[in-house]
């Protein structure tokens, strides 16, 4: 093909891997191009994921506290919502990010090209211009030569095949956009973003149901944390509808009455019931199949992923993938990290610098959390991935009914866990991180545990035993001296040997 324009490097997609992967080769010295269908950069994460929904998280969790604030002392009196206002917060603070990140592009002379990109060959891809805010094609077409291409175009929300077209169902984006707050809300799928999304609704004013195939709730979390969680949350839902199926959805003019069926043989079966609001919360699937791949011959899966090395390398040396696409936990942090391997490898390949070239992803672990009230953080092994690999842990919990800022606070209900190898030969199998007492994993359910769990992170990273987290001093009175109080508990008499 005969090119319009030609770059070091082609990203296809700006999302938190596919800006960070440019600007990082852009700092590199490389001459890099970004493919974005999108008006603005940042893609799901920062127009229609984390970012958003943080914003009215943040608002959600000021209302919820303020509802407490009678109790100490001061009354506030009933919140009076302007839902307009309120998305114009949400919309403000998306502009403000996506307007730096344009801004940064700039000054990196990174060039963006807008529009929709597929591959045309191994060193070509075809952008189709679009144009307004729901990316109408305008028939232009500009083909970018590339000496590599990263591949980061993240994925969509899965849509349920017998679901109703109508405005009254909304996947994670209709939910964002904060039209009305319904009077009965189900929320399909009990995972992080079904939750965070629940919660910003229901503390607005709607009653929630919550139904999902699984046995719990917040599916990767230790059930003890979930546990306290569902405790705390039980006032904002009607029916929690666990080992339940979503079998029927029917658009009728009192709301969408929806159909339910036992996961498991024997199981019970809910009654059909009428929602105003449906969000559906049941996965994300990748965009490996909407970018022509085949021809540049790189290898999709049936289900659109693209398989990557350590180096974040496809199937076709010259062309990587990061993100979403690649598989999960679909989470924008990893997408970041796997970003600057991916740039750093093509640099490095590019300017024959053989440190650069031999970048690779190798984090041992990558924490989840869910942004709800209270948080659930957690990172590395958990409880049960524990006794089922038949790993022996040392466990060390430290209830915040014990932690005096927490009390303070009014919010003690959290609690901090960090599991110990107590394997007694640990380590001999060759697996990085099992050597004898060091941290595995940790997790915390309690409000800002999604600040805290970095630190957990970082001890896995570093391979701390207890003494290390115990003996380090943490501030008081902090939420954070939880940590070191759990690894106390862990250790047991505690005792430092210099
Ligand atoms: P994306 O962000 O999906 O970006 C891909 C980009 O590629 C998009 O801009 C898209 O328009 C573009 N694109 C795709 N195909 C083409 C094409 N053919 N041509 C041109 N452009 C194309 N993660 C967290 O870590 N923390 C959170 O709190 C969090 N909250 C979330 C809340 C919600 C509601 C949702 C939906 C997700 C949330 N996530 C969160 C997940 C996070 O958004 C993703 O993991 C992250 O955005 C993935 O980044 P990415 O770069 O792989 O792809």
């Amino acid at each position: 093909a005969t090119a319009d324009m030609d770059c070091d490097l082609l990203v296809l997609g700006a999302g938190p891997g596919g800006y960070s992967a440019a600007f990082r080769a852009a700092d590199l010295g490389l001459k890099v191009v970004i493919v974005e269908r999108y008006a603005t950069l940042g893609g799901v994460c920062l127009n229609v994921g984390c970012i958003p929904s943080k914003a009215l998280l943040h608002v959600a969790a000021v209302m919820d506290e303020v509802s407490h604030m009678a109790d100490l002392g001061v009354d506030y009196g009933a919140p009076v919502v302007n839902i307009d206002k309120l998305r114009g917060h949400k919309e403000k603070v998306i502009g403000k990010l996506t307007g730096g990140l344009a801004a940064m592009a700039k000054m990196r002379k990174v060039i963006v090209v807008r529009g929709y990109g597929a591959f045309v060959g191994p060193n070509h891809v075809e952008v189709e211009e679009t144009t307004g805010t729901a990316q109408e094609k305008t028939g232009n077409k500009k083909v970018v030569a590339f000496k590599n291409a990263i591949i980061a175009a993240g994925s969509q929300a899965v849509r349920l095949p017998f679901m109703p077209e109508d405005p009254r169902v909304v996947d994670s984006t209709g939910a964002l956009a904060l039209k009305e707050v319904p009077k009965r809300m189900l929320i399909l799928g009990g995972g992080i973003i079904g939750l965070e999304m629940g919660t910003v609704y229901s503390t607005l004013g709607a009653r929630l149901d919550v139904v999902e195939m699984l046995d719990g709730l917040m599916q990767g979390a230790d059930r003890d944390l979930v546990n306290i969680w569902q405790k705390m949350n039980a006032k904002r839902f009607d029916n929690i509808m666990l080992k339940t199926k979503t079998v029927g959805a029917e658009a009728t003019p009192e709301g969408i009455k929806v159909t339910f069926a036992a996961a498991e043989e024997g199981g019970t079966c809910p009654e059909p019931q009428t929602y105003d609001l449906v969000l559906q919360a049941v996965g994300r699937s990748p965009n490996g199949k909407k970018i022509a791949a085949d021809k540049a011959g790189v290898a999709v899966t049936d289900r659109g992923f693209i398989n990557v090395d350590i180096q974040m390398r496809t199937t076709v040396p010259h062309i990587f993938a990061i993100g979403d696409i690649v598989g999960q936990p679909m989470l924008a942090h990893k997408a970041v990290h796997e970003a600057h391997v991916a740039a750093e490898v093509i640099a490095g390949e590019l300017q024959g610098n053989k440190e650069l070239a031999a970048a690779a992803f190798n984090a041992r672990v990558i924490p989840s959390v869910a942004y709800t009230d209270p948080e659930v953080a957690w990172v590395g092994l958990t409880e049960d991935q524990a006794k089922a690999q038949g790993i022996k842990v040392k466990k060390g919990l430290f209830p915040w009914a014990a932690s005096g800022r927490a009390i303070a606070n009014g919010r003690d209900e959290g609690v901090t866990k960090l599991l110990f190898d107590d394997s007694p030969h640990a380590g001999s199998d060759g697996h990085a991180g099992r050597g004898h007492g060091k941290i595995l994993g940790g997790a915390m359910v309690g409000t800002h545990a999604g600040d805290m769990i970095g630190e957990v992170a970082l001890a896995i990273e570093m391979g701390a035993d207890a003494l290390d987290i115990g003996k380090t001093i943490h501030p008081h009175p902090t939420l954070g001296e939880s940590i070191g109080m759990a690894a106390e508990v862990a250790h047991g008499s505690c005792t430092d040997v210099p």
